[in-house]
């Protein structure tokens, strides 16, 4: 019973610690995959937001006073040519599955929002998958495309020939399908490392988005954008705000334990 007590009282002060540390700044970037009632492989379903939850999500953002932005738009901020909006947030969506376009896109416009999609480019067009008419009208209405390689294999366990392929074809596929230029990557699995950023770098990339939660300021490498993953929820809006709270928790701990080795590092 005793070390149940310890337990508790070791408990109770890391939360009262986490509680008082000071508010992390940066802006959250969420990961969702399907928006749909009926995923695509009932294997991947907590990968899926229903459409119903979805819309409630984005009346929360609304009344928040969140406004979306993409990847690019960031990047304008951090070259000095824009500046961010009060509280920015930025919606993505891996894989490029078609109810982004059927499901997702008129939900997000119906809230005046816009997002970031990612594909794998050897899945354009196939069932269940996004269409290059479908990408080129997405961007049209304000959307940015992004790449999620072409095959979707976790970049860090292929040798570099192949790495370089999946980076840089799949940002050619598209621009030559007659896409605007392809300017952000997320990495499958979420797998990166310093090679991979120089091949981003080098194949004229100039964001990509990873797996792991926290948030983003000017200061935060474009190459490791941080990102809270969007699972279907099992307590409705009451776990979507958990997970906005995990993003701002992990820059809190990232303030404390990983602040100086990023400002020394880049
Ligand atoms: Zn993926």
């Amino acid at each position: 019973m005793k070390i149940f007590r310890y337990a508790m009282i070791t408990v109770a002060l890391v939360a009262a610690v986490i509680f008082f540390l000071p508010e992390p700044d940066g802006f959250p970037i969420l990961e969702y995959h399907q928006v749909t009632d009926a995923p695509l492989d009932p294997e991947f379903e907590v990968y899926n937001v229903p459409p119903a939850e979805f819309a409630a999500q984005l009346d929360y953002l609304q009344a928040q006073g969140y406004t979306t932005i993409t990847l690019q738009d960031f990047m304008r901020v951090v070259h000095g040519k824009a500046s961010l909006p009060d509280k920015p947030i930025v919606l993505t969506f891996d894989d490029g599955y078609a109810d982004n376009y059927a499901t997702m896109l008129p939900i997000l416009e119906a809230h005046g929002m816009t997002a970031v999609v990612y594909v794998i480019t050897n899945e354009v067009g196939n069932a269940g998958y996004l269409t290059l008419d479908e990408l080129k009208d997405m961007q049209r209405r304000g959307l940015e495309i992004g790449s999620h390689t072409a095959d979707h294999l976790p970049l860090t366990t292929l040798d570099s020939a192949t790495r370089l392929n999946q980076i840089r074809d799949s940002k050619i596929f598209l621009e030559w399908s007659g896409l605007q230029t392809i300017y952000s990557l997320s990495y499958p699995n979420g797998a990166f490392d310093s090679q991979v950023e120089e091949i981003l770098r080098q194949s004229e990339y100039l964001t990509a988005v990873t797996g792991e939660a926290g948030l983003n300021t000017l200061q935060t490498n474009p190459y490791e954008l941080y990102r809270v993953h969007i699972r279907k929820p099992r307590f409705g809006l009451t776990e979507f705000k958990f997970r906005l709270w995990k993003a701002k928790l992990f820059a809190k701990l990232r303030n404390i334990f990983w602040a100086p080795a990023q400002i020394q590092g880049k």
